[in-house]
């Protein structure tokens, strides 16, 4: 067809155009953020269907996330003007593996309707079975055996393909054996769990070589997004598919590879060439997202990761003098932040930003609840992307529940939240035996089960349960008066082994959780009791959580993946919180790169603007403690950044923000602890070494010296 006609090309650059028109054989567009890949696998779709080189349901697109699938399907639509009807093979891996097992249930053993197993309904499962084995279930942990099994299914690996010695390291040296029970019972069950959908969408396509040609005969095209994070099993299932007819097309970039953790290999790009034969490589190297300064400064971190492949990237936006610089600013604390934040924002919208083209996206979940309460408490509309707001996730409401039905004991709800959470044997049949009773007597659920116990009514363990469980409340309630409410709020959650579920919990989100219910003991202090406290929540909680039309986004820099937004607001940018701690400490180099590119991801969601945030002080229980600015910040290009001149933070002078800092002389000790406590870093030798050679501030090269510069002005006032 005559394509340059064709209204879709236009506007294209000829790589791009190049990855849209090579329609056979296997394609890689390798490229940095913003380059328009996403954009040229649905130019690519719409170049198929207007061609007519495949109907709608003949092509495999894999996104990575539902909301991507549906904006493709969305823009497709836009450019082949009209809708596009059924495309039914277009979504994420997990939902087109679904579909397939469906579709061949019975050929892996299953029938059409099969269940999908939630977490809690496998870790039950998997305690049974261990149980069953008389395996001491505290020694092995049900959660950790689950990972273990999530790990191995993420590789593609089924039973007796787990090497030996790893299968010897779980459950008591059993762990091939009870993964192979575990998955003889899920079928007896009628059931998979998560991981399952691939894995056993590949044995399908294995063990069935009809099947598999059939398949070959109808994906004409496969496509897939974010192609740098999929994971072994992900990867060998495109690969059977693509056997048939070769055209795949996948695009990536490996710096924004930021799953690891979750067993994504980056590898799999590295070796695109080798396993797709013959296929063409096509790099984007124009970025139409991000100003200059915004590209410079994310270009220039990146380059400090070694295993890269390397790119260059360069934008033909026009460079306008006025372009924002990328802004790194100090608040005190995260409360500070979160207000200086907010009052950024504020500034925007009265410039005539739209709220929606704003976001804030933060390292770690629990940092999200400073900024939700601040938004309630100034009216800024905000909505939470990819994730529960703060005091929705599962962790937050159980905690609150034992706390509500400390203070309230007539708060049935909370009753049967944790009745059984963690578990402690009190089974579903006693929980409506006590609501019976319960409505019977009109009587609240403690009070229910304060009179049965004193019966015949339970037996045994249940009735030791019930027993222990009522009398824990009642301590934790006559508490109340003597301690203070931070204190006895731990206590509870120690003392009714909530906390240690989490920490016996091996799975990925479990040490998010845990840091999520020590942000809710921190915003706790902030009242002056537990009643108090409560109160406040129910006024968060009872907000109006329908979607707002014009709001702020907030959301994790994992879940921004793909997205991109005119102001970005990077909050939290200090050692331990970013770069992350855990990553570190498990993952060494190579986690600290991760965590970088995860900083990568963040920049290059900008258009416009972005404003970093680190603060130079966190609570942890209650104390404070110096944080050390993100050494991501040193490595960023001073040309490209602008340093913010923070009032409260670092001496009040040219305040933005216009507030005094109410901790007086207390933050030059911080300085000094900070000083003293931690290697000197590189930036404050080379100030040294500068103050040594008689330079004075001026001629700094990193941001992160110019800031601290700032940190100490009385110190070198002083001088
Ligand atoms: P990421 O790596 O972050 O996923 P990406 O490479 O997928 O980025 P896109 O999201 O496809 O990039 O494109 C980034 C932005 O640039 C989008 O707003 C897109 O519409 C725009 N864009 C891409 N190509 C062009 C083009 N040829 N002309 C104008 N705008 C373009
Ligand atoms: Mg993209």
């Amino acid at each position: 067809p005559g394509a340059g006609a064709v209204g879709y090309l236009q506007g294209m650059n000829p790589e791009q155009r190049e990855a849209v028109e090579t329609l056979d054989g296997p394609v890689l567009v390798l490229a940095g953020a913003g380059t328009g890949k996403t954009r040229v696998l649905t130019t690519r779709i719409a170049h198929i269907l207007a061609t007519r080189r495949a109907f709608p349901s003949q092509i495999l697109a894999v996104t990575f996330t539902n909301k991507a699938a549906r904006e493709m399907k969305e823009r497709v639509g836009h450019l082949v003007g009209g809708v596009v009807e059924g495309m039914p093979w277009l979504g994420t891996f997990h939902s087109i593996g679904v579909r397939m097992l469906r579709k061949h249930a019975e050929l892996v053993g299953l029938k059409s309707n099969f269940t999908i197993l939630d977490t809690d309904d496998q870790i039950r499962l998997i305690k049974q079975l261990i149980q069953a084995e008389g395996i001491d279930e505290k020694r092995w942990p049900a959660r950790q055996f689950a990972s273990a099994l999530d790990g191995w299914k993420n590789k593609g690996l089924r039973p007796a393909d787990i090497p030996e010695g790893e299968a010897r390291a779980y459950v008591n040296g059993r762990g091939r054996e009870l993964y192979a029970a575990y998955q003889a019972r899920l079928k007896v069950l009628n059931a998979v769990d998560f991981g399952d959908l691939l894995l056993e969408a590949v044995t399908l396509l294995r063990q069935n070589p009809d099947v598999l040609a059939d398949y070959h005969k109808r994906f004409r095209f496969i496509l897939v997004d974010e192609y740098q994070d999929t994971n072994v099993v992900q990867y060998l299932w495109l690969r059977l598919l693509a056997q048939g007819s070769h055209n795949i097309c996948c695009v990536g970039d490996d710096d924004q590879s930021i799953y690891g953790w979750r067993g994504a290999e980056v590898d799999n790009i590295l070796r695109y060439e080798r396993d797709f034969p013959g296929a063409k490589v096509i790099r984007l190297e124009r970025n139409y997202r991000s100003t200059a300064h915004i590209l410079g400064a994310a270009s220039h971190l990146i380059a400090h990761n070694e295993a890269r492949l390397g790119k260059t990237l360069f934008t033909d936006l026009p460079q306008d003098d006025d372009e924002d610089k990328v802004f790194v600013a100090s608040a005190w604390d995260s409360e500070e932040e979160a207000r200086s934040i907010g009052d950024e924002i504020e500034r925007f919208q009265r410039g005539g930003t739209p709220l929606n083209d704003i976001a804030i996206l933060v390292r770690a979940s629990f940092q999200m609840r400073e900024f939700e309460d601040r938004f309630v408490t100034s009216g800024i509309p905000y909505r939470v992307i990819g994730g529960p707001r703060f005091y929705e996730r599962a962790e937050i409401r159980d905690a609150l529940a034992y706390f509500r039905l400390v203070m309230q004991p007539a708060d049935d709800l909370a009753f049967e939240r944790i009745v059984n959470t963690p578990r402690r044997g009190i089974g579903d049949t006693s929980v409506r035996t006590l609501h019976d009773y319960g409505r019977a007597e009109t009587v609240p659920l403690t009070e229910a089960t304060r009179q049965l116990v004193a019966t015949e009514e339970f037996k045994g363990k249940t009735r030791t349960a019930l027993r222990d469980f009522l009398d824990s409340v009642d301590r934790w309630r006559d508490l109340l008066p003597a301690m203070k409410h931070t204190e006895l709020a731990e206590l509870i959650l120690d003392e009714s082994g909530y906390t240690a579920m989490w920490q016996n919990d091996r799975s990925a989100e479990a040490p998010g959780r845990l840091e999520n219910l020590k942000e809710l003991i921190r915003s706790m202090d902030e009242f002056e009791s537990m009643e108090g406290f409560l109160e406040h929540i129910s006024l968060v909680m009872d907000r109006d959580s329908g979607e707002e039309l014009d709001a702020v986004s907030i959301m994790t820099l994992h879940s921004a993946k793909g997205l991109e937004f005119d102001t970005v607001f990077l909050p939290g940018w200090e050692e331990g919180l970013f770069p992350h701690q855990r990553a570190l400490d498990e993952g060494g180099r190579a986690g600290l790169e991760e965590e970088r590119r995860l900083a990568y991801v963040g920049l290059t969601r900008a258009k416009k603007h972005c404003l970093i945030w680190f603060t130079s002080n966190r609570r942890i229980h209650g104390s404070w403690q110096s944080s050390i600015p993100s050494r991501f910040l040193d490595e960023l290009p001073a040309a490209h950044v602008e340093i913010k001149e923070t009032g409260s933070a670092y001496g009040g002078y040219g305040s933005s923000f216009g507030r005094q800092n109410p901790y007086g002389a207390s933050r030059f000790d911080s300085v000094e602890r900070f000083q003293s406590n931690y290697e000197t870093p590189g930036w404050q030798r080379a100030q040294k070494a500068q103050k040594a050679a008689g330079g004075g501030r001026g001629g700094f090269s990193s941001p992160a010296q110019q800031s601290y510069g700032r940190t100490q002005p009385k110190l070198i006032e002083g001088e």
